[in-house]
């Protein structure tokens, strides 16, 4: 006769991974040949690859062993894929902001999900340029550094603010773009309606109060615009973006920095003539549409 058994796996002590995902994974409860309940930081991994997954299928006992160290073991490897896939996306994300002037020095950090309640993000005191993947640290949503040998950026605060806010927000970028950031310093949102690209693709850019950088200061300023914007100017600091991946986030202050040198030229040449109200409904209209078709 089959029996359901529930047996307790600690996946920590099956694969020494050296890329710091045992740090991530909680012990997990194993039914037999399957983990349930899965991780939650594991759950997007899982919906991708495997949306049917039943993990409570049941099976006889006896073949639990075998099998549960076969599924473990693969579930390590797919989080150690997705983790290492993350730590050089940081890397070559970081690399190309540095490369576009967006992060000289060691200005600038960037995040990731990890899961719900972790996250991998970039070193202090570290040029984007020469940074490398086993660099990057992972925290847990109290700003508390889980693994790494490096301590984590100094304003992790303002991501955390974010991810706290948006569960939708998987990557979070901080950087000095240097058009953006003198509209910063010049007490200048980018909220002009004046080229259609921009209002499609970031809507109003609001720009935060100052705060002391590295400080709590920093997420308090940011705070009542995070839920209806993605994209943020920091009064006399730079800019913060945010979205469903790097690349998006990445994008997302690539317009910026564009949209701010539009703008500047713009009142350089002494006419802007802002989008009427009804034609920013009409983008907004479009947009809403162009992602429906996108999906
Ligand atoms: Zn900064």
């Amino acid at each position: 006769m089959l029996t359901s058994v529930a047996v307790d796996v600690d996946i920590t002590q099956l694969v020494d991974s050296n890329v710091g995902v045992h740090a991530m994974l909680p012990k997990a409860i194993f039914l037999a040949g399957h983990p349930a309940p899965r991780p939650t930081a594991l759950r997007a991994v899982f919906q991708s690859r495997s949306p049917q997954w039943d993990y409570r299928k049941r099976v006889d006992p006896d073949t639990i062993g075998a099998r549960d160290r076969e599924g473990s073991v693969a579930l390590i490897d797919t989080v150690r894929e997705r983790e290492g896939e993350l730590r050089r996306e940081l890397v070559r994300f970081g690399r190309w902001l540095h490369k576009l002037g967006f992060m000289p020095g060691t200005s600038g950090n960037l995040s990731v999900r990890l899961g719900d309640d972790r996250l991998l993000a970039t070193p202090t005191g570290a040029s984007k340029y020469l940074l490398q993947s086993r660099d990057m640290v992972v925290i847990d949503l109290d700003g508390r550094q889980i693994s790494g040998s490096r301590k984590v950026t100094s304003e992790i605060g303002m991501h955390l603010a974010i991810y706290r806010q948006r569960l939708d927000v998987q990557a979070v970028i901080h950087s000095h773009p240097v058009v953006a950031t003198a509209f910063a310093c010049a007490g200048r949102a980018l909220d002009e309606p004046l080229c259609s690209e921009a209002v499609m693709a970031l809507g109003a850019v609001p720009l935060a109060s100052y705060a002391t950088t590295g400080t709590d200061e920093v997420a308090a300023s940011l705070m009542n615009l995070i839920p209806r914007h993605e994209a943020i100017l920091m009064a006399n600091h730079g800019a913060v973006t945010y979205g469903t991946s790097l690349l998006d986030a990445f994008l997302k202050m690539e317009t910026v920095e564009h949209y701010a040198k539009i703008c500047l030229v713009a009142h350089q040449l002494g006419t802007p003539r802002p989008l009427k109200d009804l034609e920013v409904e009409q983008l907004v209209r479009a947009k809403s549409k162009y992602l429906q078709n996108a999906m």
